[in-house]
């Protein structure tokens, strides 16, 4: 069994100029210990799914309208809120791509880590001595900062997020999000704001969280190197729709739906500059997801579009052992 089992999940907002299909019916399995990758262009609903796992999203003008998120062997689009709240931080937590201003201004890093330790671990909250539970808190909040290589714990939670660089404040948004364990850390493009050698160094951070914490990890980005980097499997979304998705591995070795093709053949290589070769891209623009092309999504910048394609959305066929692709060609 998965930690994680999204089905048939349809994500939609009702806006003035019509419903914006943002998830449309996509199915991914998370496995204990892995990382998965979520891919995919801006606006092609990654962040929109994560939000809908940890049920964030805003109604109205939001709605999970349809599916499953099967967390353990619980559907959580069936619990209250309170029993969502518990989940919330403790067993799914998240971080986000801008640091500094996810992190609250007025309060110090160490009182925020703090703040997750007050709000869900047991041991702590049943503390009934004060100074017993605040000498906790400051041995548990540089703990984690230790365990994610702040090497001056006592600096750090002592200082706001306009004191600390970028890659700091990253790391401050980690140990919130690990303080407490979870087995699954939703990260949503947690290295794009922050310069290349951080970049690195956040990465490696989140290779040792699986080997140290064991935790799962669920990272969206639209950087094809980090997901040949850190994740086991990769999703390939476009338009609302997984297209391709299986081991990081076979993908990265047979890309087979046209749009992963058209992604790899967009990564710049050295040796194509040399060759004086020009970049590839791929022909035309993501469609609206108020009013998606009929049948496959992909079908108006397909080089391979066939009259079908047009007509019917393809079904998700398994070509290979972890390996399933939507694409009429495969069918
Ligand atoms: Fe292209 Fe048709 Fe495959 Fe869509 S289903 S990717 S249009 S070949």
């Amino acid at each position: 069994m998965s930690l994680l089992s999204v089905r048939d999940l349809e994500t939609y907002f009702y806006t003035y100029d019509g419903t914006v299909k943002a998830v449309d019916g996509i199915d991914l399995d998370i496995d204990y210990k892995k990382v998965m990758g979520l891919v995919g262009e801006s606006g092609s609903g990654k962040s929109v799914t994560a939000l809908s796992i940890l049920r964030l999203i805003s109604s109205p003008p939001g709605d999970i309208k349809n599916g499953e998120i099967v967390y353990k062997g619980k559907d959580i689009l069936k619990l209250s809120e309170d029993e969502m709240r518990k989940i919330r931080g403790k067993e799914i937590s998240m971080i986000f791509q801008e640091p500094r201003s996810s992190l609250n201004p007025v309060l110090t890093s160490g009182e925020q880590i703090a703040e997750m330790l007050f709000y869900h671990d047991e041991e702590i909250r049943s503390c009934r001595d004060k100074r017993s539970r605040e000498r906790m808190v400051i041995d548990r909040t540089y703990k984690i900062l230790e365990d994610i290589g702040v090497s001056d714990p006592d600096r750090i939670s002592k200082s706001y997020p306009h004191e600390l660089s970028g890659g700091l404040c990253q790391r401050v948004m980690i140990a919130m999000a690990m303080i407490c364990n979870p087995s699954l850390l939703i990260a949503d493009e947690p290295t794009t704001s922050l310069d290349v050698t951080i970049q690195a160094q956040i990465l490696d951070i989140m290779k040792d969280l699986v080997q140290k914490f064991g935790s799962s990890i669920l990272i969206i980005t639209h950087n094809l190197g980090i997901v040949a980097e850190l994740c086991n499997d990769v999703a390939v979304m476009y338009a609302g729709c997984i297209v391709e998705k299986g081991d990081v591995v076979k993908i990265f070795d047979d890309p087979s739906h046209p749009y992963t093709i058209g992604l790899m053949n967009a990564i710049p290589y050295l040796e194509k500059d040399f060759d004086k070769k020009r970049l590839e891209t791929i022909p035309g623009a993501v469609p609206s997801l108020i009013n998606p092309p009929e049948g496959c999504r992909f079908h108006p910048r397909c080089v391979h579009a066939m009259d079908i394609c047009k007509r019917r959305m393809p079904p998700n066929v398994e070509i290979s052992k972890d390996h399933s692709i939507a694409c009429w060609i495969y069918c």
